[in-house]
């Protein structure tokens, strides 16, 4: 069942008080760069830095009692591994994460840090759901997918209705996308509050697996690409998000590695933010097409801040030839 906009406000109610209501920052001089008027919505500074923690604690809070206390299980390049393992910690329940065996350390270290077991794997010759789904059987814990699931959807819809509500009418939003939980989110808020606000969707151009399934209306499914943006190094949408956005027949956009570290340059010296590789899809898109927003209202989601402090300064470090 795809959700609706109660399902939403619903997940609202079940983070208020726990997850932050993150602030909605300005940049006059981005504005003049771009023409537009930009309304960023924080979720770097989100709880365990992502958006991810939103949806993950309405599912968390959803389950029933007496499953939820079996434990959860989850699979997850990072930011939603980081998310459930505090959203469990947070409820008293244990956590169990497969992790692909490249994740970022400072991902893997702080889903450690929540109190989570780890569980390694290969990204790109083993299958992380199956994994999951034998240890929960295991374990008589819940699966709870990063995108797919309606809880999950819910819950990462609130971040656009909080924006939406602080700012008012947005001519256009601009999220990032991976297995397509926020975007679909963002799209079922926007839809219910903004119908006129045209909605554009951004992944990493190595791997433009949305764009492609919403122009052939089916899912495709590529290699696993590689691009700094690991928050999106997904090979295709999942169903459930899927079917929201064919249905909302959203614009798809990308964004190249190189754009992305010119826009995480910016955010850190003009907003004095830290906003990891995916985090930036959305800036780096509205860059690409600033002439076609000119004076207008611009929605941008900065979906996450996890990077290591080290990686992070190689990759803005303008005098720096590897960035992988
Ligand atoms: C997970 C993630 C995304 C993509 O979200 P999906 O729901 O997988 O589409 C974007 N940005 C960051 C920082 C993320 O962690």
């Amino acid at each position: 069942m795809t959700p609706t906009f109660a399902d939403v406000e619903v997940a609202a109610d079940r983070i208020a008080g726990v997850a932050h209501r993150t602030p909605v920052m300005r940049s006059r001089l981005l504005d003049e760069m771009t023409g537009a008027r930009l309304f960023f919505k924080c979720e770097n500074l989100q709880r365990a830095g992502v958006f991810k923690f939103r949806g993950a604690y309405n599912a968390v809070s959803a389950l029933p009692a007496d499953v939820r206390a079996r434990g959860v299980v989850t699979y997850s390049s990072g930011n939603h591994a980081q998310a459930i393992s505090l959203a469990a910690r947070l409820h008293g329940v244990p956590a169990t994460i497969v992790m692909p065996l490249d994740a970022p350390e400072v991902k893997v270290a702080a889903t450690a840090g929540y109190g989570a077991q780890i569980v390694r794997y290969d990204r790109y010759t083993q299958d992380y759901a199956a994994i999951a789904a034998c240890l929960a059987d295991e374990q008589g814990a819940t699966v709870i997918p990063p995108c797919d699931h309606p809880d999950i959807i819910a819950g990462q819809g609130t971040a656009t209705r909080e924006l939406m509500e602080d700012v008012g009418d947005l001519g256009a939003l601009f999220v990032p996308v991976g297995g397509g939980g926020l975007f679909s989110g963002s799209v079922v808020s926007a839809q219910a509050m903004q119908p006129g606000c045209r909605l554009y969707g951004v992944e990493p151009e190595a791997g433009n697996d949305g764009q492609q399934s919403l122009a052939q209306g089916r899912i495709v499914t590529i290699d696993a690409p590689q691009t700094i943006a690991d928050g999106a190094q997904t090979r295709f949408l999942d169903p459930l998000p899927f079917e929201i956005l064919l249905d909302a027949r959203p614009t798809m956009l990308t964004a190249s590695d190189d754009e992305l570290v010119e826009t995480m340059r910016l955010l850190a010296s003009l907003m004095k933010i830290i906003v990891e590789p995916t985090g930036c899809l959305g800036l780096a898109a509205v860059r690409q097409m600033a002439d076609q927003l000119a004076g207008q209202r611009v929605g941008i989601i900065l979906s996450g801040g996890n990077v290591d402090l080290a990686r992070f300064a190689d990759l803005i470090n303008p005098t720096a030839v590897e960035r992988t």
